[in-house]
């Protein structure tokens, strides 16, 4: 059990199993994006403007005090939902829209940086490095894990039904919170690396 905490605390929940996960480092720009659109990027990013995620199924993810407090924001009309807290704008993580793809990548602020490694190994594999920041920049590793755990995550809960388990989606699919979506030139302004 992986407890999950926002900042202020008002806001708590649990990982309950950590069969099959990823850990990575993610460099993209829609992740450092997100970061900023939270208000607190250091808390969130490391010098690389990289956010170190968890990717593992919803149906895993339950919350115990504070689920009311959970919103969501899409930088586009197209994107992931990425999901924070509104009481203290820590950042839970992200999902696909579509329910049936029901895998998360929480996002390190919420969880216990003291149990990261005995939790979830203390192996990081390192993505899009390509939009890292900083010279040099990171070497990219561990694609093809992660992709393969990532298949099998979305696979096994699309065929099994665990995707109908988890706590962000109620039973027709939706999410339980209506996104925010970011107009064009909001999340140009968020893309600007200082
Ligand atoms: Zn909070
Ligand atoms: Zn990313």
């Amino acid at each position: 059990m992986h407890p999950i905490q926002c900042r202020c605390g008002a806001v708590k929940g649990q990982l309950e199993s950590n069969n099959t996960h990823n850990r990575l480092i993610c460099h993209c720009t829609d992740c450092r994006a997100f970061a900023r659109f939270l208000g607190n990027p250091s808390a969130v990013l490391d010098k690389q403007g990289g956010t170190e995620i968890v990717q593992i199924a919803q149906q895993h993810l339950r919350f115990l005090q504070g689920e009311e407090l959970l919103s969501a924001v899409r930088l586009s009309d197209k994107g992931m939902l990425r999901w924070y807290t509104s009481c203290c704008s820590t950042p839970i993580g992200n999902t696909m829209a579509d329910s049936k793809v029901s895998f998360i990548g929480l996002v390190h602020a919420c969880l216990d940086r003291e149990r990261m490694d005995r939790d979830f190994g203390a192996e990081i594999a390192v993505l899009n490095t390509d939009t890292a920041l900083g010279d040099p920049q990171p070497k990219q590793r561990g694609l093809v894990g992660v992709i393969a755990r990532f298949i099998w995550i979305v696979v096994t809960n699309r065929i099994g039904g665990g995707y109908r388990k988890s706590p962000l989606f109620d039973a027709s699919g939706l999410p339980r919170v209506v996104p925010k979506v970011l107009k064009p030139e909001e999340l140009a302004s968020l893309k600007v690396d200082a």
